[in-house]
């Protein structure tokens, strides 16, 4: 896939802090890739994401899991400018960056239900909802009744779509805690990235 043209008509954009990137990553990244039609779903590991108080293990880690967690989604393309830039990133920037590159592509942000719930706290968010859909995961049952939208102001200027996706439990919080403990829960994770942060030695010790 040639990714450099400016023909890409249907673009995801995926943020997060992917520390560790795990299963369910990957099913909402595969859900939306096929529901939504996507020609390319951009993975941007954050850099100092604004409302992440803990701090992030080494941008270059989490970069190189995520790449090796999507691996296998030739339509994924991971993008490493929110890690490149100075200061606290902003998805309103990353989304007007890549509209000056696809000026005529449809965007779709992806993020899980805990992340929809805090959207209208997100900096300019009227403009993303004026320039975007979410794209929204289940993170728990009751999500598929969608209360995660029930505490927006101004609900009706958003474009929402709930993604039809098995439920996944898991959390990168879990998932730290339970390696910090000395169990490398194998299921969540591709076989690379618990590779990579046996490597590492990554999440020994808890920090949350
Ligand atoms: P943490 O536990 O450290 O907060 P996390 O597991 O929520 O991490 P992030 O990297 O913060 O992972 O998540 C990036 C995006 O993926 C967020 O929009 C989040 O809601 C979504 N997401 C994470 N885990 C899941 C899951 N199991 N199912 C659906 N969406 C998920």
């Amino acid at each position: 896939m040639d990714l450099t043209r400016p023909t890409l008509s249907r673009i995801g954009l995926f943020g997060g802090a992917f520390d560790p990137p795990h299963s369910g990553h990957l099913a909402l990244a595969e859900s939306a890739i096929e529901q939504l039609e996507l020609d390319a779903l951009f993975v941007l590991p954050t850099g100092q994401a604004w409302h992440k108080t803990r701090s992030l293990t080494e941008a270059a880690h989490r970069l190189a899991m995520t790449e090796r967690n999507f691996a296998s989604c030739p339509k994924v393309k991971v993008d490493d400018r929110e890690i490149r830039r100075a200061g606290p990133t902003y998805t309103i920037d990353t989304l007007n960056e890549f509209k000056s590159t696809y000026p005529d592509a449809e965007f779709f942000i992806l993020m899980g239900a805990d992340q929809a719930e805090q959207f209208p706290t997100w900096k300019r968010w009227q403009d993303i909802a004026a320039n975007a859909t979410l794209a929204v995961a289940q993170r728990q049952a009751s999500d598929a009744n969608p209360a995660w939208g029930d505490g927006w102001h101004n609900r009706h200027e958003v474009k929402t779509l709930l993604l039809n996706m098995p439920l996944k439990r898991v959390s990168a919080t879990d998932i730290r805690s339970r390696i910090s403990r000395g169990t490398m829960p194998t299921e969540d994770l591709t076989p690379s990235v618990s590779q990579y942060i046996q490597q590492h030695h990554l999440y020994l010790e808890s920090h949350d």
